[in-house]
């Protein structure tokens, strides 16, 4: 396990905080309780009883009646530089991460062109060195241009600093390929992060196959072109005891087959979006494009067993599978809309006002589900923990806003949850000891 501030980033100074009697809460830890919180040389310095601490040199802020988390890490958000910068680059898609309460994010590698040699990961990184305001790490392709033939130069990608392979966007539709593939990952490492997608049963589908695709007439995408590729390459990683993570799970059909492949011993992880957690194909009734992504929002059922499996853990991890466009893209009909949403800034109050506030899960657990993202890439996940690397979200529970009436830290506004009203608010977070956000209100009201 890495330090997740070994990822690229702009480091700077880091700062001294005491954040006053917060609510901390950590469950890989095993803390809950109001502490002082004492963040000074990039460590949580210490756990004081709240009240406790003399500030002195260090920053002061009142956090009573707020929660201090672990910050979070997302293992799949596409931060589209190179080539689409018109959309997101690495200085907006962090600054978006930072304001979603991220201390670490993974970038997906279809940018065009696609980040399929090594040069292209070591500009990457630089690049990342000086515009990222949280740690980056980067993937790279499973095959050349993400054409699903030949292998890119896996041993030399991982030298240059590749953390995974994908080919998201697109499967890896050939069997014998993605066998290569995975006997090439257990010699150099790393992970096969899986788009999971059948593109013959997939066909021209816009949306999930269902009683909503036949009622609005569009052409369906239905669930068992995820299972059935899920099921194939959970067979083919077990016969080569290569690992493999599953992005974006969407099904009931898909849920079973990762908790068949893991029953069975096989190397498998999985994820899912907030999207998939908290909407259904009935919001595409409205023909509104800002629901269209794939995989596809699917039914109400498919729903309820990714919830069952986020708390099983069945699931892992969540991650946003953010996707900037631009509003040429997306201002279109819904069959020619792109497919993505944005979701990094909205990721924990959506799924701490629709999942935790009504009480379908506990705050532990979706605390748990939001740092695991980082385990399952091999980095230490993120806790407050005395002695460990300050990466702290500090949370407002009772915080009630409207997202996106204040604009976006993206420079994308495709959010699905753009004008939903929101329980529960990042105001700052706290990225390896530095302060990377603060929410603008927040930041006029703290006294030094
Ligand atoms: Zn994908
Ligand atoms: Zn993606």
């Amino acid at each position: 396990m890495s330090a997740i501030s070994s990822l690229s980033w702009r480091t700077g100074a880091g700062a001294g905080l005491v954040l006053r009697g917060a609510e901390v809460v950590d469950p890989r830890a095993g803390i809950r309780g109001f502490h002082d919180v004492v963040i000074s040389d990039g460590e949580i310095a210490e756990l004081a009883g709240a009240g406790s601490v003399d500030a002195g040199e260090l920053e002061s802020i009142d956090a009573e009646g707020l929660l201090a988390l672990p910050a979070f890490f997302d293992p799949h958000v596409h931060m589209r530089a190179p080539g689409h910068e018109h959309k997101e680059d690495l200085e907006t898609g962090t600054r978006a991460a930072a304001a979603g309460g991220y201390c670490g994010v993974l970038a997906m590698p279809n940018t065009d062109p696609p980040v399929d040699w090594a040069a292209a990961v070591q500009a990457l990184r630089r690049r990342a060195e000086r515009e990222a305001s949280v740690p980056t790490g980067f993937m790279a392709a499973i095959t050349r241009a993400m054409a699903g033939e030949e292998l890119t130069e896996m041993a030399e990608l991982r030298e240059a600093g590749v953390v995974a392979f994908t080919d998201d966007g697109r499967p890896v539709p050939s069997a014998r390929v993605l066998r290569r593939a995975l006997q090439y990952q257990k010699l150099v490492g790393g992970v096969l992060a899986l788009h999971e997608e059948d593109p013959d049963l997939s066909g021209d589908g816009v949306m999930h196959e269902g009683s909503v695709s036949a009622a609005v007439g569009l052409a369906g995408i239905p669930a068992v072109s995820e299972s059935t590729a899920i099921a194939r390459d959970a067979a083919l990683a077990a016969y080569e005891d290569a690992r493999i993570h599953v992005l974006h799970l969407s099904a009931r059909q898909s849920v079973e087959a990762v908790a068949a492949a893991k029953q069975a011993g096989v190397r498998v992880t999985a994820e899912v979006t907030p999207h998939h957690l908290v909407l259904t194909d009935e919001a595409v009734r409205s023909l509104d494009a800002r629901f269209k992504m794939n995989p596809p929002l699917r039914s109400e059922d498919d729903r309820l067993a990714l919830i069952d499996a986020l708390r099983s853990g069945v699931i892992d991890c969540v991650a946003t599978d953010h996707a900037p466009h631009s509003s040429e893209d997306k201002e279109v009909p819904f069959e020619e809309a792109a497919m993505g949403v944005t979701g990094l800034e909205t990721a924990f109050p959506v799924l701490f006002t629709e999942l935790v506030e009504p009480g379908v899960i506990e705050l532990e657990l979706l605390v748990e589900r939001m740092t695991a993202g980082a385990a399952v890439f091999d980095f230490d996940p993120p806790t407050l923990a005395p002695g460990s690397e300050a990466n702290v979200a500090l949370f407002d529970p009772t915080a009630e806003w409207k997202a996106g009436a204040e604009g976006w830290e993206s420079r994308s506004e495709n959010s699905c949850f753009a004008g939903r009203r929101l329980r529960g608010r990042v105001l700052m977070t706290v990225v390896a000891g530095q302060v990377a956000y603060r929410q603008r209100s927040f930041a006029m009201g703290v006294a030094a």
